[in-house]
């Protein structure tokens, strides 16, 4: 039989890889709690006119990247290749907006899927975090947005994380600087990448992001937003940046960055971070205002704002930069019975450190000799054996043994977890610190 073997662009995520995620994820949603956003689960697969409309006919996810099928109803679906259009489309839907008092503060985490060239930190399935913050036009809820993702990734640990922000104005603005690139432009075109030949019919805007090394150059000579903001924009954009300074949140202006989404307007911006090993995995994360996502899915106009990371690549810089330690699989204790005897009575005593302890403990079921238990314990980093013999299941006790002290005692069983919780918080207490 040919050998079966995970789809191109999709990877498995186990031990302790798997625990970072877990820890990533966490901590991200534990976060957004404290500022008050809640949990929503949008559906996987959506009509494709959520984000055909949502994302944008010019963007490259719509004309490249989506996963797009007909199921066996007929029906044409798409794996959504980003959250945020699908939670317009259930905010709408299920009428969330209507409620006395906005923004509407929803987070996300879970797969997303982009028919794009896998490479280093680019995958077609992978992970997003994301919130949105829904009906409120104050630039104070963009500069809340950023102060949240900026508090999780140095809470992550990340030292450095470089804030790029600009903006994209309003309709007017857009529209005027739309047409002074159209006018610049048009001189390169022809020496352009295709690419960027039908982003110029399509929204020359687009034409900014393109990641054509040839390219760049002409890029960085175009004009440029700032002098084609509208005064109610450029004000706007003027109290983003007067909060962050405010808020001692660091940032740098990048008049190239325009996001690859239609729908974004006003305040855009992208968290980036160079890890020590020196690999570029691309923005850690990324977000913006949007003022028309929910109108353009036959909601009401009510404006948004919301940023997504990517979790593959946070993962990578946090691996790369040894800040993931702590997430090791280790178990508080390893019990060991001696015979086959034992077992039953060593299981129940498996149960009573976790059921009541809260520890996380294994057991050995196999009948092997006591050194090859110490070698289990050792690969599984246990803190702790117990050793259950005949003698141990008559008295109703357990031989506990510290295996970085190498000190052992007898314990009944009825004081086990006492004794438990005292020689662990003894070896280990000060380690138990929250993030
Ligand atoms: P890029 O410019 O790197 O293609 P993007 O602008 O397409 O990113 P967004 O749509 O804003 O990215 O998605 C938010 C985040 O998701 C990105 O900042 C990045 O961390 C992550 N991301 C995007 N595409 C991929 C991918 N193919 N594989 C892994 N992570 C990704
Ligand atoms: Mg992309």
């Amino acid at each position: 039989m040919e050998e079966i073997k995970n789809v191109k662009g999709t990877h498995d995520v186990y031990a302790d890889e798997n625990n970072a995620y877990e820890k990533v994820e966490n901590l991200m949603k534990s976060i957004a709690e404290i500022y008050a956003y809640q949990g929503v689960r949008p559906p996987v697969l959506e009509h494709s006119p959520v984000f055909v409309r949502g994302v944008g006919e010019g963007s490259d996810i719509v004309r490249k990247e989506m996963y797009t099928f007909l199921d066996k109803g007929g029906r044409e679906l798409t794996l959504r290749p980003e959250f945020t259009a699908g939670i317009m489309r259930l905010v709408v839907q299920n009428k969330l907006y209507a409620t006395n008092e906005l923004p509407l503060k929803l987070y996300y985490v879970g797969p997303v899927f982009r028919y794009e060239r896998p490479q280093l930190g680019r995958y077609r399935q992978f992970n997003q975090f994301g919130v949105e913050s829904i009906g409120h036009n104050s630039p104070l809820n963009d500069v809340e947005v950023i102060v949240l993702a900026y508090t999780i990734l140095c809470s992550l640990g990340l030292e450095n994380v470089k804030i790029k922000i600009n903006t994209l104005g309003d309709e007017e603005s857009r529209n005027n600087y739309r047409n002074a690139l159209k006018a610049y432009f048009a001189g390169h075109i022809e020496n352009m990448c295709v690419d960027c030949k039908s982003r110029f019919e399509i929204n020359p805007l687009r034409i900014l992001d393109c990641k054509v090394p040839e390219d760049r150059p002409i890029i960085e000579g175009a004009p440029k937003i700032g002098a084609y903001l509208s005064k109610d924009s450029q004000e706007r954009f003027d109290q983003v940046l007067e909060a962050l300074e405010a808020l001692q949140i660091p940032y740098e202006i990048n008049q190239s960055l325009v996001r690859g989404l239609d729908y974004y307007s006003e305040t855009v911006f992208e968290f980036h971070y160079k890890s020590k090993e020196g690999n570029d995995y691309g923005a850690v994360g990324a977000g913006g205002h949007y003022g028309k996502l929910m109108s353009e899915l036959g909601g009401p106009d009510l404006p948004g704002v919301g940023f997504s990371f990517g979790i593959e690549r946070i993962v990578s810089v946090l691996k790369d930069d040894g800040l993931l330690e702590d997430v090791k699989n280790q178990l508080d204790a390893y019990i060991m019975p001696l015979d086959k005897e034992s077992m039953i009575y060593a299981e129940e005593v498996a149960v009573i450190l976790r059921n009541s302890g809260g520890y996380k403990v294994d057991m050995c079921f196999d009948n092997v000799k006591l050194g090859n238990m110490f070698k289990r314990a050792a690969n599984k980093k246990a803190k702790f054996a117990i050793i259950i013999g005949e003698n141990e299941v008559k008295e109703e006790s357990v031989v506990l043994k510290d295996l970085a002290k190498q000190e052992q005692i007898t314990v009944k069983v009825e004081e086990l977890v006492d004794k438990f919780d005292e020689l662990y918080e003894a070896s280990y207490g000060e380690e138990e610190e929250e993030l």
